[in-house]
């Protein structure tokens, strides 16, 4: 079985009509068990319905943070679909592509409350650290989180050491392809924090002009191979165990991820 820890399938509506079902024919034909995280309570409400369509998918629940503004005055009307996710996410910081530093102190209300909620209700978290990667150790550390993925990171190496150090789990995406950086980063994750993604359909979008189908893991897969000098099938069952581990014991996944991980 295939592993996309971070994808976002609500968005093959806006790729446009049967980008979707393309997507859930792939992830079905290829088995790829994929979490799509939200950005909002529509992408939300989206996502569950597409968790409904396909068993191989993991609808979870979160507030981008290009959407923390938006969301960082109402967090009460966020706390009952907060409490019934599966995982949070996606969740974080974003001090580089949001320029406008006025909205950062959103941005950490918003991160706060999804992270107090995690500690409380013992979850899982998928993060975006776009350019806050040291922020947001600082805030994990605060919290106590046990469990975390961080979603492509892209930082320095000392922060990235901070993280493995904590047993933090990270998904390699796209950008391994392209980016030497991205692929020291590869080779570097001990092989029990390693985890894979797409970030679909429009993370991979800004490489390849085009947006991402599920089957781009296969390539990333190889990528990570390569990076790592060892096989493919190393990597895919390498991945798939540390998926299983991190979420295990997880009352909250044990009827989803672990039900499917573990008949495949
Ligand atoms: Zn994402």
């Amino acid at each position: 079985m295939l592993i996309d820890a971070h994808s976002h399938l609500n968005r093959y509506d806006l790729v446009g009509e049967g980008a979707l079902d393309s997507a859930l024919g792939e992830i079905t034909q290829h088995r790829i068990f994929t979490i799509s995280n939200s950005m909002d309570l529509p992408s939300y409400e989206r996502n569950l319905a597409i968790g409904e369509m396909c068993s191989l998918v993991l609808p979870i629940f979160g507030v981008h943070p290009w959407n923390a503004p938006k969301y960082a005055d109402r967090l009460k009307d966020l706390s009952e679909v907060t409490e019934r996710s599966f995982m949070l996410g996606e969740i974080g910081l974003d001090f580089y592509f949001v320029k406008d530093t006025s909205e950062y102190p959103d941005q950490r209300k918003v991160f706060e409350f999804f992270l107090a909620a995690a500690k409380e209700q013992e979850k899982i978290v998928n993060l975006h650290t776009k350019g806050a990667e040291g922020a947001v150790l600082e805030l994990l550390d605060r919290y106590h989180i046990p469990r975390v993925i961080v979603h492509w990171y892209s930082g320095t190496l000392d922060v990235f050491k901070e993280l493995v150090a904590r047993g933090v789990y990270f998904t390699i995406g796209v950008e391994v392809l392209y980016s030497t950086h991205i692929q020291t980063i590869a080779q570097e994750i001990p092989s029990r924090q390693l985890l894979t993604e797409t970030d679909n359909p429009h993370g991979p979008k800004e490489f390849t002009d085009t947006p991402g189908m599920p089957v781009l893991v296969k390539n990333i897969i190889q990528a990570v191979a390569d990076a790592r000098k060892t096989t493919v099938e190393v990597i895919t069952q390498t991945v798939q165990s540390n998926l299983l581990r991190l979420t295990r014991d997880d009352p909250w996944l044990v009827d989803t991820c672990v039900k499917v991980l573990e008949e495949h």
